[in-house]
């Protein structure tokens, strides 16, 4: 049985969707970008502001109740509920600590049927360690187990192909991946089953 490692945010829910919309309606900037135009990540050049005053801003949304309330992507939680219990799961998010209990409350509220395990690779905030993992394909390398990467990031996707893994990049706007979600998840299907079981279709 495999075990298929899944970032969390923009994998599991739609967070920059949510948080973009959200900043657009309340910041009174006249920036006209939509999501699809969201070509970096993070995207603070593209919308004139400050790393600082991004992740400051995201953060804020992370523990405003609003990421609380995010709906797992539909075709995601579709994936698991045909095939999420012929695999072992392992969230793996680079949420900040700060939100680490939001982002684990959120995957275990809504995955707990699959997915049993979590873990974080923080995403550096002052006054927050981040002592142990820098990248995933560091705590992967530790962790010992997964099979298959399921990431937006490019970068870890790499990490992972570089450790020996497989690895799916999610689409989003940013990685440019010509894929759309469906055809990403059904590229999970194959590498997790070689081509899904005739019960299962
Ligand atoms: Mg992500």
């Amino acid at each position: 049985m495999k075990t298929i490692i899944w970032d969390v945010d923009d994998v599991l829910n739609d967070l920059t969707r949510a948080w973009f919309e959200d900043w657009l309606r309340s910041s009174g900037t006249g920036c006209s970008l939509k999501y699809d135009q969201l070509a970096c990540n993070p995207p603070h050049e593209l919308l004139g502001i400050t790393h600082a005053e991004f992740l400051a801003s995201l953060d804020a949304f992370r523990l405003s109740g609003k990421a609380r309330d995010l709906p797992p992507f539909p075709e995601t939680l579709d994936w698991f509920a045909r095939y999420g219990n012929r695999c072992h799961h392992l969230a793996l998010t680079a949420t900040p600590l700060l939100a680490g209990h939001v982002s684990a409350e959120w995957v275990m509220r809504h995955f707990a049927r699959w997915i049993r395990s979590f873990g974080i690779t923080p995403s550096p905030r002052p006054g927050w360690p981040n002592d142990h993992h820098a990248a995933k394909s560091d705590f992967l390398l530790w962790w010992g187990k997964g099979d298959i990467l399921v990431d937006d990031s490019p970068a870890n996707v790499a990490g992972a192909l570089a450790l020996g893994m497989d690895a799916v990049l999610f689409p989003r706007p940013w990685n440019r991946s010509e894929p759309s979600i469906g055809e990403a998840l059904e590229e999970l299907t194959l590498k997790a089953f070689g081509e899904p079981p005739a019960t299962m279709r």
